[in-house]
């Protein structure tokens, strides 16, 4: 058993795990401190014991009323480093010691002055090592017979607070139990010297990584089961049963024709969908928050009683449903903005399971748009970890449940796997059923952690496989050569702009030149924060290409970036001085750039098809009206993609399929880490700008909170006056059922009355893509003082007068995409700002936010992106889709390079995946890819 203090130190490592969230205790740590307060003092035997325990108690009960993260770690580090003795006490406390030196009844050896800056007590000393182990140990068996353990608490009794002081101190020191006897005077030094009193604490520690404490026999604590050495694998019946996976699920039991629509409706067509069409989240019934001790702004888990539901409509309209929901603790309002359908669906009387963010208003703590499940009355018994699906009208989650645990019954012992015995030995990975079941019905945290790092490896590991035999496939056909000379290429670029390239900008270009004077293709990811000047490095690609006689074309996803290509590169190839281009006799030609989007049309388009045909049109700018069928050139060698983000696969692909092979160079603003693009972009050589041009001034940013928008109207208004131009941008078109987004839609609405003096307008991501333009290019020039928007301002055009950026509900954006925004302005010379309206009170969010404030780093963003939320937001739409690296949220980038460590081996010694130990890995790629192409 451990001691009070242990058990503290405990609590305080996996607070600090937890990420500071007062989670680590059910009801906070306030709560725990009124507990842990009696056993800690008796256990004390000393003075300096009595004041260590003392000034934990305050320090626990201020806790949870600290806001800041930061603040928070610190004051954790700080208990541990007094409980182990690295700190001394502070002089208050020490100022106490006489009054318990009179109070304690054995007395202290020593007189306190000789001790107050002693070790008071060194939990991690080192002889004690052995010691508490064989504790744990013997713990562990303890729980593990439930005969034996101290009967829990019930529900009930927790949630009226903690147990009643009188609980029986005469059972302290009663024997038959571990260390109960022995007569010590020192129990805080001696880990094990009292007995399971204590463990009462632990009924109110959230282990979240520990099996539950409830009345079930508990599972085991190992993180998971040692695998079985493989059976000798029947080749033939294993790749039977491989390519069986994407049989329809009409093969599992009980699944008709009507739910098989149903599921087809949320992606799932084969057994292979439905065994890796995994939760999107997991309810915990073993960690449950009683509502009567919730505090704001922590994230919450609430069971509870529906007693009281109602439908207000608010000032701009919008039906928002309120309830109150009582779990024998307490009671809580609720609130789910814009979502008036749910008194249908919750009526009084239902139980429910909410998951949501607590907030303070009017001195009442709140939930507001939690996530809603009806209680399911055999999980709460069972208090399982509960997966939670994505679901569709007419499937709810317990149907989804049931089949996937029908298919797993079958398939958890059969399906084969494909990675070999020796890669998951090295890796300490888990088997792949043994994966697949602890991943929609874990048995606890530590399970599915092992079951997702297993899932999570097979798919980096294919995805990097396939990757590079792509590339090996296509780079066995030759590309033409585009060489340069030097001399020439010095001239065109100290002409073709009117500023000197920046040092990055001179090596992108370099690193294609190299690259595209051999004759094999190119495939280049050039990266560059927002304004960093990648058109210029296009630019001079395009004209290499032209002077070496072959056609070159640009692609981006707009078209008024395509437009603004157009002039920015056409002014460029027109400075191109003409004795570059003729020769004395006057022999030669300028290079014909010309536009094509989708309103080129009639005769123009028809001109510039010829153009292509014949090699009279040499640079060809334009959106995805360049890969349409019709387009064919003469002789295309070079291909640009700008903002390849924007783009997915297939449309790279068809690009490149205009010409024999050309070489390829994609633009991005997005920046990845670079250890995770060579993973995701392992068929792309890399080049980054990492310098932008001189002279910009940094866009001034602020994290403001709803009440402070007031100010941020203000400022739009003054710089309106001044002519600037602003955005306003909002995360989503309309209000969706679960998010409280402020739509685009109505907040235009409120913002023309509020702006009544100056000119709205309003883009947003439903309207057709020639609307959106032709908005856009109004708002270029001029047409408009403010433009309200949704994420799609988020793409590179150049309006050099806007100089606000007010971005609503910024905590739903990742930061690299904040950045994004806030390229928008800031392209003129003038100052200009960017705010960012939280509408989340988790300290969390704010902190994350206010990153911002301080960099102005595209790389350092992304890096920080990568950390707080994982990959999913690095990826973007570009993998997005079945079979893609959702999972990778939360991934470390350390695991990401052990699986591109294991593909590279694969690949070095069997590119062709032949040896008996990779067939099977390589019919499950080919039984992915063909199930995929079978969809699209
Ligand atoms: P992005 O990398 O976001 O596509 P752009 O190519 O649109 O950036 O360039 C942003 C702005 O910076 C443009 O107005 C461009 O003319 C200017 N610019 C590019 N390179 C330089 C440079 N070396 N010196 C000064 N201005 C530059
Ligand atoms: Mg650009």
């Amino acid at each position: 058993m451990p001691t009070a203090l242990e058990t503290l130190a405990k609590i305080l490592k996996l607070e600090r795990e937890q990420g500071y969230r007062n989670s680590a205790v059910i009801g906070g740590m306030s709560a725990f401190a009124d507990h842990w307060q009696r056993d800690a003092h008796t256990q004390a035997r000393r003075p300096e014991h009595h004041i260590l325990v003392d000034e934990m108690i305050d320090l626990l009960h201020a806790y949870d009323r600290i806001e800041s993260t930061d603040e928070r770690h610190a004051r954790v580090g700080y208990m541990l480093e007094r409980i182990t003795g690295r700190t001394p006490a502070p002089e208050r406390y020490l100022s106490r010691l006489s009054q318990y030196i009179e109070d304690t009844p054995s007395p202290p050896p020593a007189p306190p002055g000789v001790e107050t800056t002693e070790t008071p007590v060194n939990v991690e000393a080192e002889g004690e090592q052995p010691r508490r182990k064989k504790e744990k140990s013997r713990k562990k068996e303890e729980r593990a017979a439930p005969d034996q353990r101290t009967e829990p608490p019930t529900r009930a009794e927790k949630s009226r607070g903690a147990p009643a002081p009188q609980a029986n101190t005469s059972n302290r020191r009663a024997p038959g139990r571990p260390g109960a006897n022995e007569d010590d005077e020192s129990a805080f030094e001696r880990p094990g010297g009292f007995n399971s009193e204590s463990s009462r604490l632990d009924d109110y520690i959230d282990f979240s990584s520990k099996p539950s404490k409830r009345d079930l026999p508990l599972p085991p604590k190992l993180a998971r089961p040692p695998r079985q050495p493989r059976a000798e694998i029947d080749e033939a019946a294993s790749l039977d049963l491989l390519y069986g996976l994407h049989n329809s699920v009409e093969r599992v039991k009980g699944v008709g024709p009507k739910q098989q629509e149903l599921l087809e409706k949320v992606g799932i067509r084969s057994i292979n969908d439905l065994l890796f069409t995994f939760p999107t989240r997991y309810d915990d019934y073993t960690q449950m928050n009683p509502i009567a001790r919730l505090t704001a702004k922590t994230l919450a888990t609430v069971i509870g009683t529906v007693r009281h539901t109602e439908v207000r409509v608010g000032r701009t309209g919008r039906r928002d449903f309120f309830m109150r929901v009582d779990d024998g603790s307490g009671t809580i309002g609720v609130s789910c903005f814009g979502q008036p359908y749910l008194q249908r669906t919750l009526p009084i009387g239902q139980q429910v399971v909410l998951r949501g963010q607590t907030s303070l208003f009017q001195n009442q703590i709140q939930l507001t748009n939690p996530e809603i499940q009806p209680l399911d009355l055999e999980d709460l018994q069972a208090a399982r970890i509960v997966p939670v699906y994505r679901l569709t009208e007419g499937l709810n989650n317990r149907q989804l449940r049931r089949i996937i645990e029908k298919a797993l019954d079958y398939w958890e012992d059969r399906i084969p796997d494909f990675i070999p015995e020796a890669t998951l030995e090295r890796l300490d990975l888990a088997d792949l059923g043994w994966a697949l079941r602890q991943m929609h019905f874990p048995a606890g945290w530590d399970h599915q952690q092992h079951a997702k790092h297993r899932l999570v490896f097979d798919q980096l590991l294919m995805l990097q496989l396939t990757i590079m035999a792509n590339r090996r496939q296509w780079q066995a056909i030759p590309a033409i050569p585009l060489p340069i000379e030097d001399s020439l290429l010095d001239a065109l670029i100290g002409t073709m702009f009117p500023y000197p390239l920046t040092g990055a900008q001179r090596r992108s270009i370099e690193a294609i030149r190299a690259d595209i004077e051999r004759p094999v293709p190119m495939n280049r990811l050039l990266q560059g924060d927002v304004g960093s000047g990648k058109t210029a490095v296009a630019a001079a690609a395009l004209a290499v290409a032209a002077f070496a006689g072959g056609q070159a074309a640009i692609m981006a996803p707009t078209s008024i970036l395509a437009e603004q290509h157009y002039h920015g590169i056409g002014a460029a190839f027109a400075r191109i001085p003409d004795e570059m281009l003729f020769d004395a006799d006057g022999n030669g030609r300028r290079p014909v750039v010309r536009l094509l989007t989708g309103s080129v049309r009639g005769a123009e388009r028809e001109a510039i098809l010829d153009g292509l045909r014949s090699g009279g049109v040499d640079v060809l700018i334009g959106t995805q009206a360049v890969i349409q069928s019709g387009v064919e050139f003469s002789n295309l060698t070079l291909t640009i993609i700008d903002e390849q983000h924007r783009f997915g696969v297939e449309q790279r692909g068809a690009l490149r399929g205009k010409g024999t092979n050309p070489h390829l160079l994609v633009m991005t603003a997005t920046p990845i880490p670079r250890t995770f693009a060579l993973t995701v972009h392992a068929d792309l050589d890399l080049s980054i700008i990492d310098e932008m041009p001189p002279g910009r001034t940094p866009v001034r940013t602020r994290v403001i909170d709803p009440t402070q928008r007031v100010k941020a109207y203000d400022l739009i208004e003054e710089q309106v006056a001044l002519g600037r131009q602003a955005f306003i941008v909002y995360p989503l078109v309309e209000a969706s059922d679960r998010i409280d987004a402020e739509s685009a839609v109505e907040g235009f609405a409120a913002l023309r009355q509020v702006f009544h003096r100056a000119r709205v307008g309003l883009l947003h991501g439903r309207m057709s893509p020639d609307e959106k333009d032709s908005i856009m290019a109004a708002f270029r020039d001029h047409a408009f003082d403010i433009m309200v928007t949704t994420s799609v301002a988020e793409v590179g055009v150049d309006i050099p007068n806007a100089s606000v950026m007010v971005i609503e509900g910024a905590n739903r954006f990742g930061l690299s995409q904040l950045h994004q925004f806030r390229g928008r302005v800031g392209r003129g010379g003038f100052q200009s700002y960017c705010l960012l309206v939280c509408d989340s009170e988790l300290p969390d969010a704010v902190a994350r936010l206010m990153i911002l404030e301080k960099t102005h780093d595209g790389f350092v963003l992304a890096q920080k992106d990568f950390e707080l939320r994982g990959a999913g937001d690095l990826l973007g739409t570009q993998q997005s889709g079945k079979g893609s690296l959702e999972l990778l949220e939360g991934i470390d980038i350390t695991f990401v390079e052990e699986a591109q460590r294991e593909a590279r081996t694969v690949y070095q010694v069997d590119p062709d995946m032949t040896d008996r130990e990779h067939r099977l890995l390589a019919a499950r790629i080919r039984g992915l890819q063909d199930s995929r192409s079978d969809v699209s």
